[in-house]
């Protein structure tokens, strides 16, 4: 499709990318890669959890009935036959009238109902004395009790973090099958960037993007990787992509897609005719690419002023990411705050400022705003941890009012 000169809104603009993100086939993953992820199949279980009736606690095995008549003026004693530790692979027994000392975690001899605390007993070696009735099933944990055989430990969609690995780990599953983390691909382009370490001469500028971006679709779960720089030219462009098609689930170039005559990735890409370059109702962040490459590959062009490009990844390209890893909430949570300083913003776009937010100490938070408007500020981009959403139809913020944020959390996967 040709340019669309209509400014299209930020809504507008995200369902479409949206529409244009498929999904990932599911692979199976050793179960310690598997944190953060979706799973994609359903887990049933072949072993009961616990798998055998065992010890609650470190303490005496019992019959409870022999127990009934124990009492601290008529204490019982009962003769210790023996131990059973964690570990014992074969079942013991013991006859009525007898106990046996048992660890935490060891299996129930045959013949015992119920276990009385170590702590509560004189801790004898040849003969246990008790001064209470222990009734039936105290201190067993029953086989199975926490999941049976042939149930289902976890569904297809379960988000897998520690708690879920120690249950695959507990039925014994050490590789499970999950949707995949996305493998994004960055390229920054133009003709003035250097690698970083590079020390930048007259007129060059250090390639902060790539790292930006790699450093944001990591932090959405995606597994990503520079490409590298790329000077603004058409053919070096396509050269780039195109060995990249085959590794990648989703391609991400900043820079090029404004007006000028050196925009290259607009004019490179738009020539395919599969991607394709509108401007968005947002500041920063007006001019946006969008497309496939090898009608499969899902890939954005995104603003190069470092501001505008983290902006445009976290309104078009988190979302996407996050789709792509099957989550069902594509977006950040929000939270409100109150502005603590006035400012103006422009009629009919979305406002998206650099903020920092507070926690106030009697609850609610405010947030203060964090350099101008300029998009290439990078140093008070780092010193944010938030940005401010200023609706399209709102042109100025009043100290004091409430304003929508979003916190941009790590993510510490
Ligand atoms: P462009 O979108 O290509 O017109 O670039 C807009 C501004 O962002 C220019 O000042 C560029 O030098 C700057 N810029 C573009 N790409 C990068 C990058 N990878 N790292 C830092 N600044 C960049
Ligand atoms: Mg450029």
């Amino acid at each position: 499709m040709a340019d669309d000169d209509r400014l299209r809104s930020v809504d507008e603009h995200l369902q479409n990318v949206l529409d244009g993100i498929g999904s990932i086939d599911p692979i199976e993953l050793p179960l310690l890669d598997s944190q953060g992820l979706l799973l994609a199949e359903n887990v049933t279980t072949d072993v009961p959890l616990p798998g055998f009736d065992n010890s609650a606690m470190d303490g005496y095995a019992v019959r409870a009935v022999d127990t009934k008549n124990a009492s601290v003026s008529k204490p019982l004693q009962l003769p210790v036959v023996g131990d059973v530790v964690a570990g014992a692979r074969t079942k013991s027994g013991m006859g009525p009238g007898l106990s046996m000392r048992i660890m935490t975690g060891a299996p129930m001899p045959a013949g015992a109902d119920a276990v009385i605390p170590l702590e509560e007993t004189d801790r004898g070696v040849a003969k246990v004395t008790i001064t209470r009735q222990v009734h039936g099933g105290e201190c067993v944990r029953r086989a199975g009790e926490d999941l049976q055989v042939g149930k289902q430990a976890m569904g297809a969609g379960a988000a897998i973090g520690p708690q879920q690995i120690a249950l695959l780990a507990a039925i014994g599953r050490d590789r499970v099958t999950v949707r995949p983390r996305p493998r994004v691909l960055v390229l920054s382009t133009g003709s003035e960037l250097v690698e970083v370490g590079q020390k930048p001469s007259f007129g060059e500028v250090s390639d902060a993007n790539s790292y930006l971006i790699a450093a944001a679709a990591k932090d959405a779960g995606a597994d990503a990787r520079r490409i590298g720089i790329v000077p603004d030219d058409h053919s070096q462009l396509l050269d780039a992509l195109e060995s990249q098609l085959l590794r990648a689930d989703l391609l991400i170039t900043t820079g090029g897609v404004s007006m000028g005559a050196f925009d290259i990735v607009k004019q490179a890409l738009s020539e395919l005719g599969t991607v394709d370059f509108m401007r968005v109702a947002m500041q920063p962040g007006m001019p946006q690419g969008f497309g496939h490459l090898g009608n499969r590959v899902p890939i954005f062009c995104l603003p190069g002023n470092p501001v505008s490009a983290l902006v445009s990844f976290e309104v078009f390209v988190r979302p996407a990411i996050r789709k792509l890893l099957g989550k069902r909430n594509l977006q950040r949570a929000t939270v409100q705050a109150i502005a603590l300083e006035t400012i103006k913003s422009p009629a009919g776009r979305r406002q998206y400022r650099r903020g920092l937010l507070h926690r106030e100490a009697a609850g609610g938070y405010s947030v203060t705003f964090v350099g101008g408007a300029g998009s290439h500020l990078i140093a008070s981009m780092a010193s944010s941890n938030c940005l401010v959403v200023i609706d399209e139809d709102v042109t100025e913020v009043v100290a004091g009012s409430r304003v929508t944020v979003i916190p941009l959390l790590l993510s510490n996967r």
